[in-house]
């Protein structure tokens, strides 16, 4: 399988090689030159294997030669063996027509979990060939920074360096990043937001003394292994449900458009998918796009689900790309035009090729609060405010009623526990494997909102 860069001109690299770069070296980000398919007969034949098994199946085209079947195996194994449900990501039902997908029982508590566990492993069965160091360098506003941290710890050829901003993300997530004592990992508290540290993050990478030092890796988004570890949780949820046989719509809470892409990669592998709902919160970029063609930043508005607090969402761009005709040097000057600007229209062939799959929706918070208690108090279930975002657009959504709607659940409830108490009454405790975070102790360092600080600090103490 070849990988070729949104933005045309990056050389085309194999599975390694695109799992290793992260970013394409001309900015772009990468997708395979062309989709696998698999037959409905196919599809059918998938139903009954453990979710591993599961994954093996879906992603070893992608991975083509770069791993053999028995290597993948043992890697889709050991990765989900850590998840607290025999299921990996069980589905609940709601009411007669809606369901929840629960991708939150990995060891972070949030959906981030089923594709950083994976990435960690490749990794570092990559590297260990190559008797290699990746020297991690991440910002995060919370869950990414946790789940990768617990997916590289203890690793023996990665090290990390997340950076966070100093008092600006949740007790649990800062102390699910900062209880984990293990030497490859190093935690950083810088003054000034997110954007802040994620601005010094593409400095780093973009420092030709640090990287001529360290090969320095990527674990957002933007890594194409993160996305296709996602595609096989869609095509679990319709075996379940009746695929290939029943079509199912899903509501995805959507931030960097990771997720939700995901699930357009399984449409076009060839699993049914009614429709792809993207739901978002009063950060509404995306919604604006896909309705309006209007696809421009303003600020960030702080909500109860900071994982969508975003205002340019990175993998947007693999899906102009894909349903815009796949040209790459047309895209390029889309985007930087866009960068300069801060805004630009969809052309007319990207809006109709994502009308065809995809449509939005967005909550505001009494929105969410809302669809929290109706969960809550109709169905029984605590949902967290990034589901439950999901679950407004679901329940809005103009699709075929005789179609269930899946609403993926991207965070257990007790990782943001304020918010589901202001709205159900009722606090979320932590599940018992991490009870005890707040009893362990903490370590990171503090570092002021300088990129040389940032720089020196991790050329000081990179292995
Ligand atoms: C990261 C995250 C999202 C957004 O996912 P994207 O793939 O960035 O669209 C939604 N909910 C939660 C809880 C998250 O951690």
């Amino acid at each position: 399988m070849e990988y070729v860069s949104t933005r045309g001109s990056a050389p085309a690299l194999d599975f390694e090689g695109v799992t290793l770069a992260g970013l394409a070296n001309d900015g772009g980000l990468y997708l395979p030159r062309e989709w696998p398919r698999f037959s409905q007969e196919e599809i059918a034949a998938l139903a009954g294997l453990s979710y591993p098994a599961l994954a093996a199946r879906i992603m070893q085209p992608f991975v083509g030669d770069c791993l053999t079947p028995e290597r993948l195996r043992r890697l889709t194994a050991k990765a989900y063996d850590r998840f607290s449900h025999k299921a990996v990501t069980p589905l609940g039902q709601l009411d007669e027509r809606h369901w929840v997908l629960e991708l939150f029982h990995g060891p972070t508590l949030a959906f981030k979990d089923v594709a950083l566990q994976m990435l960690g492993l490749l990794f570092e069965e990559f590297l260990s060939g190559k008797n290699e160091c990746l020297t991690i360098v991440g910002a995060t506003s919370g869950d990414t920074g946790s789940a990768a941290i617990d997916a590289v710890a203890g690793l023996e050829n990665v090290e990390i360096f997340m950076l966070h901003p100093k008092g600006r993300v949740s007790d649990v997530q800062r102390r699910q990043m900062t209880t984990v004592r293990a030497p490859n990992v190093h935690n950083i508290a810088i003054e000034g937001s997110f954007d802040d540290a994620q601005a010094m993050v593409k400095r780093i990478f973009a420092d030709g003394d640090v990287t001529a030092k360290l090969r320095i890796g990527a674990v957002n988004s933007i890594n194409w292994a993160r996305l296709m570890a996602q595609v096989v949780y869609y095509f679990a949820a319709s075996l379940q449900l009746g695929g290939p046989q029943r079509k199912l719509a899903f509501s995805v809470p959507t931030g960097n458009f990771g997720d939700v892409f995901a699930g357009h990669v399984a449409a076009r592998m060839g699993l049914p998918i009614e429709r792809l709902i993207v739901a978002t919160n009063v950060n509404d970029i995306l919604h604006r796009a896909l309705s309006q063609g209007d696809y421009s930043a303003g600020t960030v508005t702080p909500t109860a689900a900071p994982s969508m607090d975003i205002q340019v969402s990175s993998n947007f761009e693999r899906l102009l790309f894909d349903v815009g005709g796949r040209d790459g040097a047309a895209l390029a000057d889309q985007m930087h035009s866009f960068n300069a600007q801060k805004a630009m229209r969809l052309t007319n062939a990207q809006r109709e090729g994502a009308a065809r799959l995809f449509t939005s929706a967005r909550a505001d918070e009494a929105e969410t609060s809302q669809a929290m208690r109706w969960a809550y108090e109709e169905c029984g279930q605590l949902l967290d405010p990034h589901t439950a975002i999901g679950l407004h657009a679901a329940r809005l959504a103009d699709v075929d009623p005789t179609v269930p709607v899946v609403t993926l659940a991207t965070a257990h409830p007790a990782k943001f526990p304020d918010a589901v108490e202001r709205a159900t009454g009722i606090r979320p405790g932590l599940p018992a494997r991490i009870g005890d975070l707040f009893a362990r102790e903490e370590s990171y360092v503090e570092l002021p909102g300088t990129y040389e600080a940032v720089r020196d600090h991790i050329l000081e103490n990179a292995a």
